[in-house]
């Protein structure tokens, strides 16, 4: 966290604050409407009973008739009653529109499917962001959803003093006209009103003033030290490493560790400075309930009003201390949630500055998109050598593309600039001869069917696996399932389709292997059914022989699509109609197997020879 943090100015902070608000609102209004309306009715409530409990013992102590008083009874049981059920229907009402947490992490989720760059989603830094804010949310229940508590709070208190304000207004209108002298008169006189008000601001002015001069530091620190602690529990939850280095040890060690410092750094200051804080709120309030007792026992003994006005005022000088004491507190929840705040705004912040494209893609059953990757030089952001070097190609629809080269050369830099994750440094990356980045891109994105080196299954259904949606289209899966050899496992299976994959969303989901789960990878590229299908080192994990078989079976699905195959195993690729050679980002040599083995002095040649004694 930074030390700017300390000198957040008041302007900041109510920035932040209706900010969060707008952003509350906009997702889940209805949770928002309810909860305020629940918030006044709840405070309400005892204000109902304590005015008419005091108009009874006022009309008791006058003389009132046995009918009045039956009428004000009635009035106070039904009204108290029909209360009662209107709080019961509104806390039904709420809970029904419960769903915050669930909303602010599809807001979460949405930024990160279509409303952040890819270079951002791909930033470690990010991913911090992202699992701070994760921890925080989870854990303290800070940012946005604690936005969401605080508001009720001060809403509680803003309603609380609202209602006891205008039930105690009397207090300091009515005045007795008998002549009095010494004390009895200064209560008597308006001014004495006055000087209490100013009593009860003072109240308010000290409690704002200790929560913003003495804010504790302690919250700032915390998200750190939570953050450094769930990495150290996560490592010792399961890790084959953990358990063959026998590290468990030192994973715990860490642990206490940041526990200590936490407690030292932390919870020692903010036990120092909450102590201070809750010694000037308490003898302020202390003072202050003293002084309006006095006021309303004296103006009571002077005659200026009955022993029923004398409870209300006294129970709604309480009820208004506390909602003044639940203000100060709000605000420094408030204050101290804006921490957390800062880090979700600077979350959903990450810019989308991609331009979009508006140019419809043409629409075409012979699958000729032609793309032309024209002198591309690309350097990552905050990188300082290039990725890719002047590449130059031009793709042959129907063509099967092999893509090799040493690790780090660019194979997969190629292809996210081909779909677009990236654009180019420099350069031009052409459909059909006009620039890619004018294609509108939800329909430019559709010619690719990829599967990357860490590609993953869901655990959801097979069929949901395979298409990515919830409707599929069932044939369609099974064919796709077909051709790429997992048909038989799942067709004899009693739930077919439906069955999960692993038991990480249901208990009795399926467990596969490795080589079932990129095979299945590859029949959601099928299933995509895209012009271009790029397998991007996806059998990394296999051995050899099975990777061949991959490798063979894909040739074979492809049909009629321009395929690209990556892998740093030359055998696989010997079968493509053209192999791409990347070396420290450029392209430098292109052919088929026999072409380019022939080039004793090319790269190919090299790396082939090295990989050759593996597979002969
Ligand atoms: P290949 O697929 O051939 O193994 P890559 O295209 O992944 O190679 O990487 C090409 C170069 O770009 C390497 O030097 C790699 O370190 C660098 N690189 C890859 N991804 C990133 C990234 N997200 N940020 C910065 N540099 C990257």
């Amino acid at each position: 966290m930074t030390k700017n943090k300390n000198h957040r100015s008041l302007k900041t902070d109510l920035g932040l604050i209706l900010r969060g608000y707008r952003v509350l609102y906009e997702v889940c209004p209805q949770n928002i409407i309810w909860t305020t309306v629940n918030c006044i009715a709840q405070q309400f409530a005892p204000y109902f009973t304590l005015y008419l409990s005091a108009e009874i013992i006022n009309q008791l102590t006058t003389g009132a008739s046995l009918r009045t008083l039956l009428t004000l009874a009635l009035v106070t049981v039904t009204g108290q009653l029909l209360l009662n059920v209107a709080l019961h229907l509104l806390a039904r009402k709420t809970e029904e529109t419960e769903s915050i947490n669930f909303d602010l992490n599809e807001l979460y989720m949405l930024k990160v499917g279509c409303r952040m760059q890819y270079k951002h989603l791909e930033s470690p830094d990010t991913a911090l962001l992202r699992q701070k804010i994760r921890n925080f949310s989870n854990f303290g229940g800070h940012g946005l959803s604690r936005l969401f508590w605080c508001y009720q709070e001060l809403f509680g208190a803003i309603a609380n003093i609202i209602f006891s304000v205008s039930l105690t207004m009397s207090l300091f209108r009515t005045v007795s006209n008998v002549r009095l002298t010494g004390f009895p008169a200064f209560v008597n006189h308006p001014l004495s009103a006055l000087v209490l008000l100013a009593l009860i601001g003072l109240n308010i002015a000290a409690e704002m003033i200790s929560i913003y001069r003495l804010y504790p530091k302690h919250t700032r620190l915390w998200s750190s030290f939570n953050l450094r602690f769930s990495r150290c529990l996560k490592y010792s939850e399961y890790n084959a490493d953990v358990t063959v280095l026998g590290a468990v040890g030192l994973c715990i060690e860490r642990c206490r560790r940041t526990l200590l410092d936490y407690n030292n750094e932390c919870m020692r200051e903010s036990f120092k400075i909450s102590a201070k804080l809750s010694f000037i709120g308490k003898t302020m309030e202390t003072i202050t309930n003293l002084v309006l007792y006095l006021y309303i026992g004296a103006k009571a003994y002077i005659g200026t009003f009955g022993v029923g006005n004398f409870f209300l005022y006294t129970g709604s000088v309480d009820r208004f201390l506390k909602a003044v004491s639940d203000f100060g507190s709000s605000i420094s929840n408030f204050r101290q949630n804006n921490d957390y705040l800062m880090e979700v705004f600077r979350y959903l912040d990450l810019p989308d500055d991609m331009y979009r494209g508006t140019l419809s893609v043409e629409k075409r059953e012979d699958n000729k998109f032609e793309i032309e990757f024209r002198n591309v030089s690309f350097r990552y952001p905050g990188s300082e050598s290039f990725a890719l070097k002047n590449v130059s190609f031009k793709f042959r629809i129907g063509e099967r593309l092999a893509f090799v080269g040493m690790n780090g050369s660019g194979k997969t830099t190629f292809v996210k600039l081909l779909c677009r994750l990236y654009d180019p440094t420099e350069g031009h990356i052409l459909l059909k001869g006009i620039d890619i980045s004018k294609y509108n891109y939800d329909e430019y994105i559709k010619l690719f069917s990829v599967v990357f080196q860490d590609y993953f299954t869901f655990a959801f259904s097979l069929g949901e696996n395979v298409s990515a949606k919830q409707d599929y289209d069932a044939e369609k899966v099974w064919s796709c399932l077909n051709k790429v050899g997992v048909w038989d496992k799942f067709s004899k299976t009693e739930r077919g389709l439906e069955t999960p994959l692993g038991t990480g969303y249901q208990n009795d989901g399926v467990e596969i292997s490795g080589g079932e789960a990129q095979r299945i990878a590859l029949a959601r590229a099928l299933y995509k059914d895209a012009p271009y299908i790029i397998l991007d080192e996806p059998t990394a994990a296999l051995d050899p022989i099975a990777e061949a078989e991959v490798y063979s079976k894909f040739n074979e699905i492809v049909e009629n699509k321009t395929a690209i195959y990556i892998s740093h195993r030359l055998s696989s690729c010997r079968l493509a109609d053209k192999i791409l050679v990347f070396h420290d980002g450029e392209i430098v040599q292109q052919g088929n197997h026999d072409q380019l083995v022939t080039d004793t002095a090319g790269k190919y040649y090299e790396l082939w020879n090295a990989q050759a004694q593996y597979y002969t």
